[in-house]
């Protein structure tokens, strides 16, 4: 670990008020200023900073608060990509999928699949292409797959749609929580010297007369001032967002990516009670839709639509509501209903142009383009990849920036909070070696042992924790990435913001009319995160959803399995 402070909890010091000294403190040109602070930019970030070199990172909002909050929580090689015959995208992330369970075994775990089996040539089909996914995990290897009768199909998960069920297929993939692995990267970067600073946009780009990039201009929205910092690479990973930061650069350059945007329903665990999840490998539209269990709820998507316009928050639309909810009326033997949606969200895909008509054949893979004025752009990937992503990017801005070449050292780095025994943590297991902190910061004041809603299983204490050392400065990142409040209950979420909000306000030493206003905004914000009364008058009946999911499933036909085409990521 680096030379910097950490407190005398053993805690990283991710806190905004020492990382503007550092800005401030910081008297020469960085060697690198990241803009983004999603799973490319904090990657980006512990990549550089763990090879010794001098980094900012700037995020205009919260980190994760773009699609690295929003993301299906599975670490994959994508059996989708497999499908396509994309084998080196999906030996790629399969690989990846290894090196982050063995360096952060308290965020990432092992999860089993199953796809149910409704048509006699299911079972050899999807049997034959997860044996593929096994064989292409070689070392990295999960748990093995394998067929599984009716019974056992219907033990793993009862509450399976049992009509013409004839069994099932097993697979083993990752899962994860994307905020708090997220969270957890900010942390180590900043362990190993990175710099990183929420509610911070880059408004503009610093150049020299030859029209050579020399920094960047921000704008401190908690303090209103407006900063200039020089940087010796400026990397643009701005995800969904990447083309107005281009546009910074040159007002006049075509757009790179073409925004699909995907959505997640969110409901009781007595959908999906066990630890299984199911995979549907071809929807009517011939995409993947997940149920998973997820923090104690079934986690259900996604869809891919393309869309216009990119957002902070986007928003679920009708007709992709009714699509999840007709293709879990396929699959559960009890059909969820507009009413039983806890909470949804939706996250914008950065997928790259490649001139094709449907976002599900864009590609997945990611992009560096260097442009004239030497801004080096990265886009596309998944959340699975991004360590290599930015081994990759580093390798660039460092020959870019002239700087030392300096070996990535990211394989074989512990992310923080790492914990050998993560199972052992409990409720606390998301907290990794942070997990015995937190438990004496809770017991150290009987208030802090409160619960925050008997929904949800948070206590008062982990908002204090999050303010002094996870960066939170708003009631939505506490109750939206620190926990995953808003995005597995809306309305307890809602419930819960006024104690949130005075517990931040004197953590911050903000007043009342601040705490007034958070709850105010923030209940706005995840109204949006409810169905409206208007969206569940529009969305389709129940019996209208059976009948026709009935009718697609009955019409599925095998998707033939490409022969793969190795391809240079
Ligand atoms: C519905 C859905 C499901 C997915 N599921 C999975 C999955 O299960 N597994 C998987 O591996 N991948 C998954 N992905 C893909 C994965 O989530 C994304 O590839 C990844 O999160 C993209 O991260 P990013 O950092 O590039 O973008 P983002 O997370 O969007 O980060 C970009 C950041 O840049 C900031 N920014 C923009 N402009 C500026 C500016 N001017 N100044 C400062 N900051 C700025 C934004 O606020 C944002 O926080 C999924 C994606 C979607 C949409």
């Amino acid at each position: 670990m680096r030379g910097h402070a950490v407190d005398c909890r053993g805690n990283s010091p991710v806190n905004r008020a020492e990382m503007m000294a550092r800005v401030a403190a910081h008297d020469r040109r960085w060697d690198m200023v990241v803009i983004g602070g999603g799973s490319t930019g904090i990657g980006i970030a512990v990549d550089a900073a763990s090879r010794g070199y001098a980094v900012l990172v700037l995020e205009q909002s919260d980190f994760g608060k773009g699609t690295s909050s929003r993301s299906t929580k599975l670490i994959h090689g994508g059996v989708r990509y497999l499908q396509q015959g994309n084998i080196t995208l999906v030996m790629e992330a399969l690989k990846e999928r290894g090196v982050l369970r063995q360096n952060a075994p308290h965020l990432v775990h092992d999860l089993r699949f199953i796809v149910p089996n409704y048509d006699w040539w299911e079972g050899p089909f999807y049997g034959i292409g997860l044996k593929v996914y096994d064989m292409l995990a070689g070392r990295y290897g999960f748990g093995g797959s394998r067929r599984l009768s009716r019974a056992a199909t219907l033990q793993a998960i009862p509450t399976l749609n049992t009509e013409g069920l004839r069994g099932g297929v097993q697979y083993y993939d990752g899962q994860f929580d994307d905020a708090r692995l997220l969270i957890n990267l900010a942390q180590t970067a900043a362990e190993q010297g990175a710099v990183l600073l929420n509610y911070m946009p880059v408004t503009g780009l610093l150049k020299d007369g030859d029209g050579l990039l020399t920094g960047v201009v921000a704008q401190d929205l908690e303090s209103g001032k407006q900063l200039r910092i020089g940087a010796k690479c400026v990397i643009n990973a701005a995800g969904p967002f990447c083309d107005s930061v281009r546009r910074l650069d040159d007002p006049s350059v075509e757009t790179m990516v073409s925004p699909s945007q995907g959505i997640h329903l969110v409901f009781d665990k007595a959908f999906l009670p066990n630890d299984t999840a199911i995979m549907v490998p071809r929807t009517p539209d011939k995409r993947v839709m997940f149920a998973i269990p997820w923090h104690g709820h079934a986690l259900v998507g996604t869809t891919d639509t393309a869309i216009d316009d990119v957002s902070l928050e986007p928003r679920p639309l009708t007709e992709e509501i009714d699509f999840v909810l007709e293709t879990a009326s396929a699959y559960l033997a009890k059909a969820p209903t507009s009413a039983d949606v806890l909470s949804m969200f939706a996250g914008i895909r950065p997928l790259v142009k490649a001139g094709a008509p449907n976002t599900a054949s864009l590609s997945r893979e990611h992009t560096l383009h260097i442009a004239g004025s030497g801004l080096l752009t990265i886009i596309g990937g998944k959340w699975t990849t991004y360590r290599h992503m930015a081994e990759e990017c580093v390798n660039a801005a460092a020959t870019l920036a002239k700087l030392e070449e300096r070996p990535c050292v990211t394989r074989q780095l512990k992310i923080h909070g790492f914990h050998p025994r993560a199972d052992d943590l409990g409720e606390m297991r998301g907290y990794g070696s942070d997990a015995g902190a937190l438990d004496d910061l809770v017991r150290s004041q009987s208030q802090f042992a409160a619960p925050l809603h008997e929904a949800l299983p948070y206590l008062a204490g982990q908002v204090v924790w999050a303010v002094r050392y996870e960066m939170a400065r708003t009631v939505d990142d506490f109750l939206s990435r620190r926990v995953r409040a808003t995005f597995l209950n809306a309305r307890s979420a809602i419930a819960m913001a006024p104690r949130v909000a005075s517990i931040m306000a004197a953590e911050l030493g903000r007043g009342e009319s601040w705490a007034a206003e958070q709850v105010a905004s923030f209940t706005q914000l995840a109204s949006g995160y409810m169905l409206s009364e208007t969206q569940r008058q529009q969305t389709r009946p129940l019996k209208a959803r059976r009948s026709t999911a009935t009718g697609r499933a009955r019409k599925r036909r095998p998707m033939r399995w490409r022969r793969p085409s190795v391809q240079k990521s």
